[in-house]
């Protein structure tokens, strides 16, 4: 590598991507310190990096809090450059970002975190913008008929895997919403990984939700699995679930973002949390912004449980973006024993609220009743519960 470039990163330098902890720059010229003196890659600390292209620098990028004194700044380009790295000051939206290149091992990335004026250490732009927290401070609050999800209102959805017959749905019902379940959930178009297997009543058990509403007042919330169906939900439904297999079924996406009704739009059984916000991204980008995300457990090695529930998405996806998350405890654990420790375990996690399969004869359910709560075990989880939203600073939303 040659001298030092006559011309700041910022002139020389295309950010083309980001990853995990890291920003990758493509340099299309030499690239230069600010302020700091030149180093070669080498005397940088890449050295040990044989397969590295150089033309390619590996940036790290600290985010500021926006407001932080220019003093401050200084102070931690001082700081930095003091440890042999490569700083670059360059002003991101609303906020000033620095770039790093150099022997990040010989950075202690806890040192910057922990300083007060540094927002975070990681990439410099997420690639989606109306799910993002930092273009949309507030929590967003999504209201399905009378119940509220979200900015402190936590509500839970409860009712059977699959609608099954009239009786069945109107008795869940009154008893979920007896024991403080604010909308019910059933499933009228059932996505089954069999074809052999029960594929749901479709049409007929969507009418039954409707008797089941107008029994209780319940707003009734049901899954989608094709776009034809749009202008039927779109009538009829009160929160429209995409499911864990259609997370990334773009064109139904697309067309859910074009409806007015709420989206539950869980997360898919592999798939990242940028992936899923992403997928939100689908829907809001449609014009179609009231997005509740849900957790529904991932795919993991274990196979003891049906999946792992990631505790973690309530925390981390509620920094990254201000729609409401709520917990499936149901799928995540694949059995009803687990249901009431997972429900508990996402309260304490800061969820806005729970989808919980109840059915009043689980022995005979047509689908999930390994995982399903009787009635009377849903009433014993909801007295555990109200103590801990409440502790949570939550209200918990109760049925009209
Ligand atoms: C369901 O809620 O019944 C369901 C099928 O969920 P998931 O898409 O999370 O598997
Ligand atoms: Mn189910």
């Amino acid at each position: 590598m040659s001298a030092p470039p006559a011309e700041g990163l910022e002139q020389s330098a295309r950010l083309i991507g980001v990853r995990h902890q890291w920003a990758y720059l493509y340099a299309m010229g030499p690239v230069k310190s600010c302020g700091g003196p030149w180093r070669e890659p080498e005397a940088a600390g890449f050295a040990g990096f044989p397969h590295i292209n150089f033309e390619r620098k590996i940036f790290m990028v600290v985010v500021m809090k926006p407001g932080t004194e220019q003093g401050e700044i200084d102070r931690l380009v001082d700081q930095l450059q003091n440890l042999g790295l490569i700083v670059s000051v360059t002003n991101g939206v609303g906020c000033s970002i620095l770039g790093l290149v150099g022997d990040t091992a010989a950075v202690d990335m806890g040192k910057i975190t922990t300083n007060e004026n540094v927002e975070r250490v990681m990439r410099v732009q997420e690639p989606y913008k109306k799910a993002n927290r930092k273009f949309h401070p507030a929590d967003t609050v999504v209201q399905v008929g009378g119940a509220k999800v979200g900015g402190g209102n936590f509500s839970v959805i409860a009712g059977p895997c699959s609608v099954e017959s009239k009786e069945q749905i109107i008795q869940v019902a009154r008893d979920v919403k007896a024991s403080g379940a604010a909308l019910l959930r059933g499933g009228a178009f059932k996505p089954r990984t069999s074809p052999y297997s029960f594929q749901g009543m479709g049409l007929d058990g969507l009418k039954l939700l409707e008797e089941a509403r107008a029994a209780t007042g319940l707003p009734i919330v049901t899954e989608i699995m094709t776009p034809k169906y749009c202008d039927i939900f779109e009538e009829k439904v009160d929160l429209v679930q995409v499911g864990a297999r259609n997370m990334q079924n773009f064109d139904l996406l697309k067309e859910v973002g074009k409806m007015s009704k709420p989206v539950l739009l869980k997360r898919g059984l592999s798939n990242s949390y940028e992936e899923w916000i992403m997928s939100a991204e689908y829907i809001m980008s449609e014009g179609n912004q009231n997005v509740i995300l849900c957790e529904r457990g991932i795919r993991t090695f274990e196979t003891y449980t049906r999946n792992t529930l990631d505790v973690s998405a309530v925390p981390a996806i509620k920094r990254m973006s201000h729609l409401p998350v709520i917990i499936d405890p149901s799928h995540s654990g694949g059995y009803y024993w687990l249901v009431e420790p997972l429900a508990l375990a996402a309260v304490a996690a800061g969820a806005d609220g729970l989808i919980i399969e109840v059915h009043n004869d689980p022995a005979n359910a047509k689908c999930d009743g390994q995982q399903s709560l009787t009635p009377e075990r849903f009433q014993a989880l909801m007295d555990k519960l109200r103590p801990l939203v409440e502790l949570m600073d939550k209200t918990l939303v109760e049925p009209d």
